[in-house]
């Protein structure tokens, strides 16, 4: 009878308090209940040894925690963690880990597949099938974080929180599943579920414009901006998304984030295709475009996937690329590849996904847009 127990992931704080209300019972009781799920990691009912013993009967007939199932768990050379999850109906989505020195980040998928396709991205390639639900996605944050921290415990280690950052950077386009999203995101803020400040929150997007006014308006949390290229005939043929809202109206949607985002700077990230928006002139270009928003640049070497039909620049046009920047009083970071043993770097993420969309059927990706220099 699983199918009729009602999975408590699905709730933001908000949805907790109405549930438990319709059960007869006060806030503190939601607030209770989601310390347990959220932050001691506790699925099974009976375990939830201050609650009465009569709503730890009700929940247990009527309700469940249930995160996605692991189908693999890979843990790469560099300790880059990587899991595969089911969601269903031959979808799978990943989830990876990466540790740092001082802090641990979960990069985690929002949608399985993307209906975005960009041209240099595994999960683009792949079409889309579906949004993750609420559930699903802080599911991924759930079953992590406890399973990092029941490992660290095994060690001997006590660790009383291993995840202390989240990027929506996994398989999908986050903006594009907002209250999801934005629901999973309350929980991660929440002082009751895992206390992260907004600033250890970041969303990547694509630039879908008017959501990320309305991100702006209901959780600021910190921004990351797919640009890619520095003008719209480049972006239109890399981030198709680019054609609907380009660039002048992503520059001016940054600069409204600004004023209420918890950083005072947008993270701009810019794939590194050889031959392709990785020349001298695109750098002062990309300047020239982002002039009058204060922000950051993070320039990720392009991982390549099967069939891509691109290359990464190679690494002195890369650092050739970040001076003309860094010249310019901008700050610029190269991201390093982790994980990229176990197809955990970004844009690697694949899943299985089942496309409903059926764009490689029809045709709408494999094609090279941009003449590729040779080696
Ligand atoms: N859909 C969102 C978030 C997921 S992608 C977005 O596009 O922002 C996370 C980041 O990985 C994005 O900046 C994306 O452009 C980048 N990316 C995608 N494919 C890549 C690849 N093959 N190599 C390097 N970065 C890639
Ligand atoms: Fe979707 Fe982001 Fe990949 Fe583009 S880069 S296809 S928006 S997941």
């Amino acid at each position: 009878m699983t199918e009729s127990l009602t999975n408590l992931l699905d709730y933001d704080p908000g949805g907790l308090v109405a549930y438990c209300a319709g059960l007869g019972e006060k806030p503190f009781r939601a607030r209770q209940l989601q310390r347990w799920i959220h932050q001691m990691g506790v699925a099974d009912f009976d375990g939830m040894t201050d609650l009465a013993k009569s709503l730890r009967a009700k929940l247990a007939s009527r309700a469940t925690v249930a995160s996605p199932a692991v189908i693999t768990d890979h843990i790469s050379a560099d300790g880059t963690r990587k899991w595969l999850l089911d969601v269903g109906n031959g979808n799978a989505v990943e989830t990876v880990y990466i540790p740092e020195q001082a802090r641990g980040t979960l990069c985690v998928s929002s949608q399985a597949g993307c209906a975005v396709n960009c041209r240099f991205c595994s999960t683009g390639k792949q079409g889309f099938s579906r949004n993750l639900s609420q559930g699903e996605i802080i599911g991924q944050l759930w079953m992590a974080e406890f399973a990092l921290r029941r490992a660290l415990e095994r060690s001997g280690a006590t660790a009383e929180r291993v995840i202390t950052n989240v990027v929506m950077m996994g398989m999908g386009e986050p903006l594009l599943n907002f209250d999801n999203v934005v629901g999973a995101m309350r929980l991660m803020l929440d002082d009751n579920g895992y206390g992260l400040s907004r600033r250890r929150v970041t969303l990547s997007t694509s630039g879908v414009v008017p959501m990320m006014d309305r991100l702006g308006a209901e959780l600021p949390v910190a921004l990351a901006v797919s640009l890619h290229a520095p003008n719209d005939a480049l972006r239109d043929m890399l981030v198709p998304l680019n054609r609907k809202h380009p660039l002048r109206e992503l520059m001016a949607a940054c600069d409204r984030y600004l004023a209420v985002a918890p950083r005072d700077f947008i993270t701009f990230e810019y794939c590194m295709l050889d031959g392709v928006n990785d020349s001298e002139s695109h750098a002062k270009e990309l300047l020239a475009l982002t002039r009058d928003v204060p922000c950051k640049f993070n320039l990720i070497p392009f991982n390549p996937f099967p069939d891509s039909g691109l290359r990464r620049s190679n690494d002195a046009q890369i650092k050739r690329f970040a001076q003309i920047l860094i010249d310019a009083g901008v700050v610029t970071t190269i991201r390093k590849t982790r994980g990229d043993d176990i197809d955990a770097a970004c844009g690697q993420l694949a899943g299985e996904v089942i496309d409903r969309t059926r764009l490689a059927a029809r045709g709408k990706f494999g094609k090279i847009p941009v003449e590729v220099r040779e080696a």
